[in-house]
């Protein structure tokens, strides 16, 4: 289902709009310095909105200094204290993430909803097994995609019964099948739009391919407006895995490499060449999409690159440069990488 377009500070998610990384500061958000410098660290990663956690009024205190020194939409993470909600929405907060289910009293949600709505600050509701009412998990028996869905929309209708529906959805789970089946369940059912992700993931190398697997099945059907690694790591490394599931899933621009896995017919050192060319081209920001070949010998290695915007069939120590099907020259080893940079920068600005 088309979702509905929500504006987060100075973005727009939903309807179609660009896909937002998201990621969470691991700082005490009182500490202004560390939190600081860890947003900013995000932000030139490429981080879209960036989540604190406001778990007292200190933190509360500090959201107006991040405010002035930060152009990214922030998000204030509060469980239970609606006091607390009520403190970041009045200090110029972009997003609360809160459960209405878990502020319990029926007025004191109205006051979060009637503080969001007058300042047009969107809430996220973010349900995960932990905070999935009991009679929800007695019913499924456990925190089912389905449970979890239904969490969401449960407590969805508590801020639409005061009158508010500025409402971002999540439904998370540290299971693959669980998360993308109840963000399936909940794409049918509304039309808010659902940020995605698979939880406690664990490291990068396993939290990676969880996330990738989990929120990449889900974008390849066209559902989620902003995306979040998960990992027991620095944020920055979330970002940047959330910028390469994006990319992997056909979507902003960039280089895209194509290299062979190598084999006994190899006889440049390909491994190597393939690791820089990847460096360099990350460097490179545009919102086009190219294809450059890198194949290790000229066997299957000039039909790849015949395909490609440009490619290299490796011979020995050498390569043959191709551009849109068409052979160039002949490079030396050395020459490979900064030649292909060159071509690179001159296509994209032909
Ligand atoms: S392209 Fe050539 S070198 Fe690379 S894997 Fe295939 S046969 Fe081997």
């Amino acid at each position: 289902m088309k979702t509905r377009e929500v504006k987060i500070g100075n973005i727009t998610i939903g309807g179609g709009n660009r896909i937002a990384i998201q990621s969470m500061t691991n700082t005490k958000t009182a500490d202004r310095e560390a939190t600081l410098n860890q947003i900013k660290a995000l932000s030139s990663a490429g981080c879209d909105i960036v989540r604190f956690t406001v778990n007292d009024m200190e933190a509360a205190e500090a959201i107006p200094y991040y405010v002035e020194n930060i152009s990214m939409p922030l998000v204030a993470d509060i469980h239970f204290d609606y006091r607390l909600a009520l403190a970041a929405a009045e200090r110029g907060i972009s997003k609360i993430r809160i459960n209405p289910g878990n502020i319990g009293d029926k007025e004191n949600i109205k006051k979060v909803a009637n503080a969001c709505k007058i300042r047009n600050i969107p809430i996220r509701i973010g349900i995960n097994g932990g905070s999935t009412e009991k009679s929800l998990l007695e019913k499924y028996g456990g925190p089912t995609a389905e449970a979890l869905a239904e969490s969401a929309l449960n407590n969805a209708r508590m801020l639409e019964e005061c009158d508010f529906n500025n409402i971002v959805l999540s439904v998370k789970s540290s299971d693959v099948l669980t998360m993308t089946k109840a963000a399936r369940i909940l794409s049918e059912k509304c039309n808010y739009p659902l940020h995605i992700g698979v939880t406690e993931t664990g490291d990068v190398r396993r939290g990676n391919i969880k996330s990738a697997i989990g929120i990449g099945a889900l974008l390849l059907d066209g559902i989620g407006d902003t995306v979040r690694v998960s990992l027991t790591d620095d944020p920055v490394k979330e970002v940047l895995a959330a910028q390469d599931i994006l990319f992997c899933c056909g979507i902003g621009g960039g280089i895209n490499i194509v290299s062979c896995p190598t084999c006994g017919r190899t006889q440049s050192n390909l491994i190597p060449l393939v690791a820089e060319l990847e460096k360099q081209t990350r460097e490179i920001k545009t919102d086009r999409r190219l294809t450059v070949a890198l194949m290790g010998c000229v066997v299957n290695g000039p039909g790849e690159a015949k395909h490609a915007d440009l490619g290299v069939a490796c011979g020995n120590k050498s390569g043959l440069l191709f551009r849109k099907g068409e052979i160039i020259k002949k490079l030396d080893e050395s020459e490979i990488v900064p030649v292909l940079i060159k071509e690179i920068k001159e296509l994209l600005n032909a």
